[in-house]
């Protein structure tokens, strides 16, 4: 794509050279990868340049995590690798609860919150369990979107009065699971999905001999904003009409189980970035609620579902990688507005209930990959002039000698008409491969110089994004995005990229991230930033022989379960690190998939595997038995070895 180099000059940059001279720091880093607007106080750069996470704020220890990288690396560990760090996990479920307390307190709210992790959004045991047992002093409950995940709730440890809310469609056995659950002193709400549910529930529910506690799931008017605003609305798959909902409400009289309408549930959907989208939908909830009392149903708790959103990108906006609200505001906004309605009707005042998943988990991961090679654009080395070159690569040498700061832009539309030539003049056969390539290398070079002065002498305009887009770096990175960051490519998902080290060095760079999947989907061309979206992330010139390491941070929330095995890349090792003031400890390794794991999905047995390649190998009348033997090893130990590239 050709870009457009704009027209206007712009004004100068003052001070554009100046700033180049001056040192870099640890605060510069922190700016150009705006540390401090995504990390919510629990990463940062330290002063000798490596990144550092402080799991209980600014306040409390940290460590380098570049330091517990390397450690790994010492034990023999492989990369890519996942840090999870526990206690960020509990601090935002402290956070969480905390924050409910305060707004209850703040708007003398007359009950409690009583909140519900959704497992869906990670069901790794580390993740589940920790959740739990911050979770307990709260009474912090979980929910379950299936039967596997219910199955898995109902093990965990919970506060008596934590609330176990089955979610999703169900089957028979679904709500057998559930209600034997209750029947065993489990406190298990089962949330109705689609009328039809009801009439199984009353089934089973006298089938078994428990009185069953009722949510049902409401289809809000109210839409969410950003990525899922379409889980919200009229269209949404789930939940019940106002029609439905008078039906639901009769039929439950008649049946003499009115009293068992425990919960008023609704979901606008993920990620939601505005928050008036909130409010508006805690309004119509809370209508419903009261509406709800004065058809008699007991309604005790309301639970307003998921969407609390995470700051992905730190510019505080309803942009979809944001969020313009913090937690306090969402917990006093859900607070205030509930006891208003409530109040105005004098019905009593719920207990309240959200369903945050993202918020809660984002923060406890960090993916760390390392860099493993660097694919540059042409036209770096310098060029000798051949005596015998075709006339357009003598013209192109003539443009790479003259470009200045007065005609780069004409220079640079000259040199990419020539290179338009080029390529005519190459599939008629009328220019050779040596030219074509001392053109191309020459049209890079302009290209490159046309940047540098663009850059310098003015602000840098949108218009040279295709410029930088064309001229970065491609780092490849030993890791599947498919497996580690599926969120990127299914949704365009975008994570804070940093280098773990380094960072109080100016980073020289620009560049993208590639995967080692064969698939071209699997790459990192989109960045945060404040304003917009990055084409590039800033990156160092790596040094040979010395590791450079990429951090992706938030990919605590759904990245885990939605990664999949594209080209066989299977799940990666992690390490859980707990950080105290005498410095770290990664008190658990947790080892990655193994090759032979991820072909049996498949359907193949590895043994099957193994004796139908040793039979190739027997009959073989080329190999030495020597060869057969380091082949048939070779062979073994990859299939018990890691999936990704190990050096
Ligand atoms: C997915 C989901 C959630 C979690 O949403 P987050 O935005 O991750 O907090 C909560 N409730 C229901 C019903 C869901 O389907």
């Amino acid at each position: 794509m050709p870009p457009d180099i704009p027209s206007v000059a712009c004004a100068r940059r003052p001070g554009f050279k100046l700033e180049k001279l001056k040192r870099y720091t640890a605060k510069d880093a922190e700016e150009t990868y705006l540390v401090p607007h995504w990390a919510a106080g629990f990463f940062r750069v330290g002063e000798d340049g490596e990144l550092e996470v402080t799991p209980e704020g600014a306040e409390g220890p940290s460590a380098s995590l570049f330091e517990i990288v390397q450690d790994l690396r010492d034990e023999g560990r492989p990369l890519p690798v996942m840090l999870r760090f526990p206690q960020i996990l509990e601090a935002r479920v402290v956070a969480l609860n905390e924050a409910f307390r305060r707004a209850i307190k703040k708007y003398h709210y007359n009950a409690s919150y009583q909140g519900l992790f959704p497992v869906k959004v990670n069901q790794r045991r580390m993740v589940v369990e920790t959740v739990a047992r911050a979770g307990k002093p709260f009474a912090y409950g979980l929910e379950a979107g299936s039967k596997a995940e219910l199955a898995l709730i109902l093990a965990q440890d919970l506060h008596p009065e934590s609330i176990i809310a089955c979610n999703g469609f169900k089957d028979d056995d679904f709500i057998r699971l559930a209600l034997m659950g209750k029947k065993l002193g489990r406190n298990v709400v089962v949330t109705l999905e689609k009328f039809a549910e009801l009439g199984r529930v009353i089934r089973i529910a006298k089938e078994i001999g428990v009185e069953p506690q009722i949510g049902i799931r409401y289809k809000l008017k109210t839409k969410g904003s950003g990525a899922w605003e379409e889980s919200g609305g009229e269209a949404a798959k789930f939940g019940f009409t106002t029609p439905e909902i008078i039906k639901a409400v009769d039929m439950l009289a008649e049946a003499g189980l009115l009293g068992t309408i425990a919960m008023l549930h609704s979901h606008i959907g993920s990620q939601v970035t505005d928050i008036r989208r909130i409010k508006q939908a805690v309004r119509e909830i809370a209508q419903t609620y009261v509406q709800l009392r004065k058809l008699g149903a007991p309604v005790r708790y309301l639970n307003l579902g998921g969407g609390l959103a995470v700051d992905y990108d730190g510019s505080k906006t309803a942009f979809y990688a944001s969020a313009n609200y913090t937690l306090e505001e969402y917990a006093e906004d859900l607070v205030y507005v509930t006891k208003e309605i409530c109040d105005g009707h004098g019905e009593p005042h719920p207990i309240l209930v959200t369903e945050s998943g993202r918020a809660v988990t984002a923060y406890h991961s960090v993916l760390v990959l390392e860099v493993i090679d660097t694919i540059r654009p042409p036209g770096e080395e310098r060029l000798e002039q051949p005596k015998d070159a075709h006339p357009v690569v003598k013209d192109m040498f003539e443009l790479a000698r003259s470009i200045s700061a007065k005609n780069y832009r004409e220079v640079y539309h000259d040199a990419f008409a020539n290179k338009d030539t080029v390529q005519n003049l190459y599939d008629l056969g009328l220019i050779s491969l040596r030219d074509r390539a001392a053109a191309e290398a020459l049209f890079y070079q302009i290209a490159r110089k046309t940047l540098k002065l663009a850059l310098e002498l003015d602000y840098p305009a949108d218009e040279l994004e295709d410029l930088q887009k064309m001229l970065a770096d491609k780092l490849v990175c030993n890791f599947s995005l498919f497996q580690s960051l599926p969120d990127t490519w299914a949704i365009k998902q975008m994570f804070p990229i940093v280098p773990l080290t380094r960072l109080n060095e100016r980073p020289t760079r620009e560049a993208t991230l590639v995967d080692i999947t064969c698939d071209s989907d699997g790459k990192i061309d989109r960045f945060i930033d404040t304003h917009d979206v990055r084409n590039t992330l800033p990156v160092h010139e790596i040094r040979p022989g010395e590791p450079y390491y990429l951090g992706v941070f938030l990919t605590g929330a759904y990245q885990d379960v939605l990664g999949m095995n594209h080209n066989l890349f299977g799940r990666i090792g992690e390490a859980h690190v707990v950080v105290d003031e005498h410095g770290y400890e990664i008190e658990r390794f947790i080892l990655g998939e193994k090759a032979r794991r991820v072909i049996e999905k498949m359907g193949y047995e590895d043994d099957e595997l193994a004796e139908a390649v040793e039979k190739l190998v027997r009959s073989s009348k080329k190999l030495t038995p020597a060869e057969k033997g380091a082949f048939m090893e070779l062979y073994a130990r990859e299939l018990v070895g890691y999936t990704y590239l190990e050096d």
